[in-house]
């Protein structure tokens, strides 16, 4: 079965093929380069089926997307799923200085990462939800990983997900959760 990921990072594919190639053998994923939907859904779950449903419609085959972003609790979840534009400035720094900045001072850090994984093949459409509980640190740590990973701190974790090996964060993220749903959400629904 061919897949679709309506993403135009090659990192993503690859991510992706990790978590799924077990979980769904057999199926072979290939990069969506058509043009980008506008992501204008209120929620991380509609995102996903926006970006899932523009690739389905563009090529004919399956496709699957996600949408993901850090909610803080005492932000009342922001930036959510704004997490990509919350400086406005389109720099990931930017967007984590700014979430540092707005948690100055507040003792309650804790944080999820969240994914939303849709799946759309014009008769089924599903969406499952993946969440990595944490908080956020006081300050950036470590080199890997991207975004908001330097202030992000697992819980049960003395690490930022930026000090994580790829292989330690592909086993534990929101993305890992939500796809892993999302291939027993697909594996039943045939
Ligand atoms: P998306 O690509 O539209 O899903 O936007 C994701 C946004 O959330 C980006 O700005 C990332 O910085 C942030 N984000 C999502 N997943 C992660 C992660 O695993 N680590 C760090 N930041 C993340």
């Amino acid at each position: 079965m061919k897949l679709v990921v309506a993403t135009h990072n090659p990192h993503k594919v690859e991510e992706l093929g990790r978590i799924l190639e077990p979980l769904l053998p057999g199926i072979e994923l290939v990069s969506f380069d058509g043009p980008e939907p506008v992501e204008d859904g209120a929620t991380f779950e509609a995102n996903a089926l926006i970006k899932a449903r523009a690739a389905y419609e563009h090529t004919g085959l399956p496709a699957i997307a996600d949408d993901s972003g850090i909610a803080a609790d005492a932000l009342g979840g922001e930036p959510g799923i704004r997490s990509a534009r919350y400086a406005g400035t389109g720099n990931d720094r930017d967007n984590l200085e700014l979430l540092l900045q707005n948690l100055q001072g507040v003792t309650d850090r804790t944080a999820q990462f969240l994914c939303a994984a849709a799946y759309v093949d014009g008769e089924t459409e599903l969406v499952e939800m993946g969440v990595w509980p944490g908080a956020v640190l006081t300050s950036a740590r470590g080199e890997g990983g991207f975004g908001y990973d330097p202030i992000f701190q697992p819980a049960g974790e003395t690490r930022s997900s930026a000090e994580l090996s790829a292989a330690e964060k592909d086993a534990l993220s929101h993305r890992r959760r939500a796809f892993t749903a999302l291939a027993e959400a697909v594996g039943r629904s045939r």
